[in-house]
């Protein structure tokens, strides 16, 4: 008998007693301080924003109108309001007929949700907060753009409502985030996951496997310190590479070799063992099924993704 690993949507449905989804919203406004300049300009080496957020046209309404944790003033808050509205009631009503989902916490998902003015993040996450059947928030941001404000005013919602922040760990090593331009190091993300901890925030973690240059043990090292510094759940990525990227390009030049299926089946079912029971888990593979894809090609079919990670994990008994 093989033992389910523990789910995000199993944590849920035990808190809340009902099936609860994650709705991604993509709010125009937004962007990250490793793209618009302030830490560095281009952004990781792998990010084309695009691959990864909600392909609602709505989000590029403002297209050129920025926000950073300095902007004074923010003239379309009402508009980014109007999205927010707009594409939680077009997602939630499709999970609810494809998904049959009854609750919903509202996931900020693209770019950098917290960095922007006090008074914005405050609007868009109480107005999320007051849709119906909204249960929390969970809120994806960079550890280099979190203000103590924020901190601890998720901390005193956090009385009242489910609120989570995930935080980009991607690797603990220094050299690795050097070469993926990530603009911070991997200090700050340990500092900002132990004040969230400190704060009593839930937090998720993201890791990704098959960063240039990283071994096996490497990986593993990264997935310990992650839950060593206490999250409360996790993401596990597969690095692929995409069009319009920085990535793209060494791999052009043949600079970087994207990690095999099978290196990345062992890694996770080791990564999986070490993690504390607790842990929750969000996401074992990544890919996307469409043109932009480079390589690996194995990550463009999510569905047999799965069933070969499923295949890997028989050999300790567990399945997703
Ligand atoms: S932190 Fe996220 S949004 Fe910013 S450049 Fe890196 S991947 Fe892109």
């Amino acid at each position: 008998m093989r033992e389910q690993i523990f789910t995000f949507g199993q944590y849920l449905h035990r808190k809340f007693g009902v099936k609860i989804s994650k709705v991604p919203v993509s709010i125009s406004g937004f962007t990250c301080p490793n793209i618009d300049g302030t830490v560095a300009k281009g952004g990781c080496t792998f990010c084309e924003n695009d691959s990864f957020s909600p392909s609602l046209d709505h989000t590029r309404e403002l297209k050129g109108f920025f926000l950073n944790l300095h902007s004074t003033s923010n003239p379309n808050l009402e508009k980014q309001l109007q999205q927010l509205e707009w594409q939680f009631n077009a997602l939630s009503k499709r999970l609810q007929e494809e998904k049959r989902a009854e609750k919903y916490m509202v996931y900020f998902q693209s770019f950098t949700n917290t960095y922007a003015p006090f008074d914005t993040l405050k609007a868009l996450y109480e107005k999320a907060l007051s849709f119906e059947n909204v249960v929390g928030l969970s809120i994806g941001t960079r550890s280099d753009s979190i203000s103590d404000e924020t901190f601890k005013y998720l901390a005193e919602l956090s009385k009242q409502t489910e609120i989570w922040i995930e935080f980009g760990i991607q690797s603990i090593y220094d050299e690795t985030l050097e070469r993926i331009n990530r603009g911070h190091d991997s200090a700050n993300v340990k500092e900002a996951i132990l004040k969230a901890k400190l704060y009593g925030l839930n937090v998720c973690g993201h890791l990704i496997f098959g960063l240039p240059n990283e071994s096996k043990e490497m990986m593993l090292e990264t997935a310990k310190e992650a839950y060593s510094l206490g999250i409360d759940s996790v993401k596990y990525h597969p690095l692929y590479v995409v069009k319009r990227t920085a990535l793209a390009n060494e791999y052009a030049r043949g600079e970087f070799e994207p990690i095999s299926e099978s290196l990345y089946c062992d890694v996770l079912r080791e990564a999986l063992l070490l993690k504390p029971s607790h842990v929750s888990v969000q996401r074992i593979s990544a890919g996307i099924d469409d043109e932009s894809l480079i390589a690996p090609l194995w990550c463009k079919d999510k569905n047999e993704q799965i069933r070969k990670i499923n295949k890997s994990l028989e050999l300790i008994g567990l399945k997703y």
